[in-house]
């Protein structure tokens, strides 16, 4: 599953955070809008990190996904 949604409305331009902190990189910066998109999704983790600490709110993580992580059991 992985990304759930990202909204490139919300993304603010030259933000960068998920960029930067994503363990996979799984984001890249558009050249034409200076805002980030998920340039490889299938590489997604599930850390939830981008998530937390996007400031536009702009990325959402499969729940379902993000629960088997944290709680495997
Ligand atoms: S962390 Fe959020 S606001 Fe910042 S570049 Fe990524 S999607 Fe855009
Ligand atoms: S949940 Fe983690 S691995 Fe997946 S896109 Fe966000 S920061 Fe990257």
């Amino acid at each position: 599953m992985g990304i759930k949604s990202f909204s490139q409305e919300k993304c603010i331009a030259g933000c960068d955070v998920c960029i930067e902190d994503c363990p996979t990189d799984v984001f890249a910066r558009d050249p034409e809008t200076g805002k980030a998109r998920a340039a490889y999704p299938e590489d997604c983790w599930e850390c939830l990190l981008c998530e937390e600490e996007c400031p536009g709110k702009a990325i959402k993580i499969s729940p379902a996904a993000a629960r088997k992580l944290w709680y495997p059991f």
